[in-house]
This record gives structure tokens, sequence and C-alpha cells, in this order.
């Protein structure tokens, strides 16, 4: 018997679009200073003489030259140095950029201002999906990585839950801190950061904000020094200010397509192209892909995902399957739709008009399923249509296990 697949498998590339949008670090500090979160200054520069001007620029005696990549444990990697001088600056930034941190290439530094740190904490609210609630992490022990705190000194990092209606106010700040071991007399400071950074969460709609460390300065000021930060892409419609957000640059070029598209498109690393209709026939999909592809050689995986929605039109249609054939990564294309809303006849249409506007550059086979409304019809579209490309197949399962060893063969 094939064994399950790995979720990671099925993992997206990129957490770019889709579900949701890491930030960069300097990206979190400047939703943190727009909530009132107290931050240090920040400047971005992507050359040596950039990161000059700006360690001249913040006047500073210390600055931090700071790696921006996504993905933490960047000063035990050696992209957090601290420079004297505008000089020192320079030469930081043209040793980190270009550096290599857990395979992220460093594109861009953040010049921040020197802080005089006398301790540091670590502090984070994020989406508990199965608790159906926030979680709120905090411990005296910041700075390191987290991870390693909450298997080595579990007792030193509190968890709390947080009620999404309630919310974090003055007294559910201080039962956090105080579960984190800070006696009275030092919670009167963190309480209004916490407050801000839940006000941040709330607001940004984010799924996680994560601060490490959140330090104490030598004469008593509460910082946040580093700042992670994730937020939901569902709730794009009333965060207009989010698109800016997103990394053009380090995008997958056919997720950006998608957006502009209107597509709900994943990137995923396989070679099967997946099209459905309704997320969770497409889900059910990538599931079936990847355990039919077990079987075969190389096991071939899901390439995307790709719900062209409930009563899509033969242009969607058209849209995903153009968009699916130029992934150069994807050998078969599996097309799973389950006709509700949808007609199948629309969805034969829509194959066939890309087929044929695709020509001679439609090169990889195509398998189809289709049942439910107007099944007949699109069934005879595509018989009639004749292509050499196309399959069809009536089961799911057959039509998955088709799919993948059609990959397997071009492989
Ligand atoms: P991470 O390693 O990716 O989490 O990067 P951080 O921004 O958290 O930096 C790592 C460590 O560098 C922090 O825990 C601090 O101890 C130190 N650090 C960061 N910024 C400054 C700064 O401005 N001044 C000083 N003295 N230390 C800093
Ligand atoms: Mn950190």
């Amino acid at each position: 018997m094939a064994s399950v697949p790995s979720p990671a498998r099925l993992r997206p590339v990129d957490s770019q679009s889709g579900e949701i949008v890491d930030l960069y670090e300097y990206q979190a500090r400047d939703l943190f200073e727009k909530h009132g979160v107290p931050v240090l200054r920040g400047i971005v520069a992507e050359t040596p003489e950039q990161a000059s001007e700006a360690a001249a620029k913040l006047g500073t005696p210390v600055v931090a030259v700071k790696a921006q990549v996504k993905v933490g444990g960047r000063g035990k990697a050696g992209g957090v140095k601290i420079a004297k001088s505008p000089q020192e600056a320079a030469e930081h930034a043209k040793a980190i950029l270009g550096m290599d941190i857990k395979g992220h290439t460093v594109h861009k530094v953040m010049i921040a201002e020197g802080a005089d740190i006398a301790e540091e904490y670590y502090f984070s609210i994020l989406l508990d999906r199965g608790e159906r609630r926030y979680l709120a992490m905090c411990s005296r022990e910041g700075g390191m990585d987290i991870e390693t705190l909450a298997k080595e000194r579990p007792e030193a990092l509190a968890k709390v839950a947080v009620d999404p209606i309630d919310g974090i106010d003055d007294a559910k700040a201080r039962e956090i801190l105080t579960q984190a071991g800070f006696p009275a007399g030092e919670q009167d400071a963190i309480v209004p950061v916490v407050i801000k950074l839940w006000e941040t969460y709330r607001d940004e709609d984010a799924t996680l904000v994560e601060v490490n460390p959140m330090v104490k300065t030598g004469d008593g000021r509460i910082l946040a020094i580093d700042g992670k930060m994730t937020v939901d892409n569902n709730a794009a419609f009333r965060q207009p200010d989010h698109a800016a957000l997103v990394d053009r640059a380090t995008t997958d070029p056919l997720e950006l397509r998608a957006g502009e598209l209107g597509l709900n498109y994943v990137k995923l690393d396989g070679s099967v192209g997946v099209i459905g209709n309704g997320a969770g026939l497409v889900m059910s999909t990538l599931d079936c892909v990847a355990y039919a592809g077990e079987e075969f050689p190389g096991s071939p995986a899901p390439a995307n995902f790709l719900d062209i929605g409930g009563g899509a039109s033969a242009e969607i249609m058209a849209n995903g399957l153009d968009l699916i054939m130029s992934d150069e990564q994807v050998r078969s294309v599996f097309v799973n739709v389950f006709g509700g809303i949808t007609a199948c006849d629309q969805v034969a249409l829509g194959i066939k008009g890309a087929l044929e506007k695709l020509g001679d550059k439609a090169s990889k086979p195509l398998v189809v399923r289709l049942d439910g409304n107007a099944v007949a019809e699109g069934r005879k579209i595509l018989e009639e249509f004749n292509h050499p490309l196309v399959t069809m197949v009536p089961t799911m399962d057959e039509a998955a296990s088709k799919a993948a060893e059609l990959a397997s063969k071009e492989a």
C-alpha cells in the first residue's frame, strides 16, 4: 500500500498570495509604528552606499544592520550586525547583502537605530485554529528562538487563550504578564505595549504578531526591536493597504498572473496541474493526486491549487487552463469538476476554447472528470472535439491515478 503523502508536499511554495501574507521585519515595524507600538527608527537599504547614508541620517552613535529575510534566526546566521559609524554600516551591509540565510537570499537590509538593551522578552499573538481562539505567548526569556525555549524551558513560556471578541485589555495583559513571571511593579510599563500589539493584530487582520525580542532599555523603556507579522489575505477586501505589502519581486510569477486574472490559485511543488470547482473539491483532489502519485515512479504530486469556483464560465476555465499549461513544472493536468451551479457543458466549452486558443502550444495531456449538472452535454462536447491530449475518465480516483501516471511518464 502507498504511504500517506507528507503534508509538506502540499504546502504552498511561498506564503505571498493565497491565504496569508508573511511580512518583512521592516513592514511589521511600520505597522507597529502606525498603531503606536514603540519601535526604533529604521531605514531600508539595498546597497552599501544607501546603508551608509541611512546610518548618517539616523545619526545615532550605534546602528543595527539587519538582513531582511522572512526567516528567523538571522542574528545567529550573521545577518544582524552592530555598526558604530556610517562607514562600518556600509561594510556590514556589503557582507550581509547577497548572503544566504536558510535558503533566503538577502536583497535588503534595514538600518535601525541602536538600542541600549538591558533585558530581552518574548511576546506573540497568533491564531489558534484548533481552539477557535487567539493565543498570546509571553516569556521573560526573549531573544532566543521560541521553539527552543518551548522545548527546553516550557515553564518559562506563558500561553494564554484570548477570546477574539474580548481581545486584550488591561486585565488580560496583566494576566499574561503575571503568568510569564513579571512582578506587578514591572508590568505597568509593558501593559500598554501589549495592548497596542493586540490592536495591531486586530486592526490589521493578522494571524501572527510576534516580537522577539521586546526589550527593556537601560532607561526603562519598552521597545519592539524585532517584529514578525502575518496578515490574512481573506481580509484583503477591507485592507486596501495590504496589497502593497506583497513583495512582487519574490512572488511566484504564476501567482501574480493568477491574481490579475482573479483566479484562486496557489503554486505547489509537484507536476500534476489541478483545476476544480469549489475549494473543498480541489483540496480533496490534491490529496487524491498525492496519494495516487505514490504508485508511480518519481511520485508525482500536485503542481497547484486552482478553484474556478461555482458557476464558472467557459472563459474562466480557459484562463485557468492557460495559466496551468504555462507552468513549466506541470507534466499533466487534472480537471475535476462536479457540476452543481457550474454546468459541465460550460466547463467542456472552456477546455475546448483553451485548447483551440493554445493551438500547438498545448502540449500537456489533460485528464478530465466531469460529473453532475449537464454532464451528458459536457461529455458530448469533448467527445466530438476529440482532441488527442484529452482523456475523459469517469471517477475521481481513476482520474487522479491517470493524471499521476501521465505526469510520471512525461517527466
Ligand atoms: P533574529 O535573530 O532574526 O530574531 O533578529 P533580531 O532582530 O531579533 O536580532 C537578534 C539579536 O540581535 C537580538 O536578540 C538582540 O540581542 C540583538 N540586536 C538587535 N538589534 C539590536 C540593537 O539595535 N542593538 C543591540 N545592542 N542589539 C541588537
Ligand atoms: Mn528576533
